[in-house]
């Protein structure tokens, strides 16, 4: 399967760009053909002032705009840095479930994708 990847990388920085957090996550679900079917960026909620700041996750953010189950979906994950393709990031083990909870099973971090294809 070949990603165009170039795209994905445009689409993912900007993605990241919306984040308030320090650092600025994006999460692509993208399908067999390449097509961008969902993203998200993490940001911190409002919510509960209580129990102070949550951290939204990108995968979480993405997520909610697809159904169960999304079995053909791959998810790409990206961190903003200053190299071409980001920063170092994996997704956390709570946002690990949640993909596989959908049928993801297939998380890209995108700084590693161009070393490994
Ligand atoms: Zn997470």
């Amino acid at each position: 399967m070949r990603y165009d990847f170039s795209v994905l990388m445009e689409e993912a920085k900007r993605e990241s760009e919306k984040s308030t957090c320090k650092h600025r996550v994006a999460c692509l679900l993208v399908d067999e053909k390449s097509n961008i079917i969902s993203k998200g960026h993490n940001y911190h909620s409002e919510r509960s002032k209580r129990l102070g700041k949550r951290t939204i996750h990108a995968e979480y953010d993405s997520i909610r705009g697809v159904r169960k189950p999304s079995h053909n979906l791959v998810a790409f994950i990206y961190r903003y840095g200053k190299s071409e393709y980001g920063n170092p990031i994996h997704s956390c083990a709570c946002c690990e479930e949640l993909l596989r909870a959908y049928g993801i099973t297939k998380i890209i971090s995108m700084n590693e994708y161009k070393l490994g294809d």
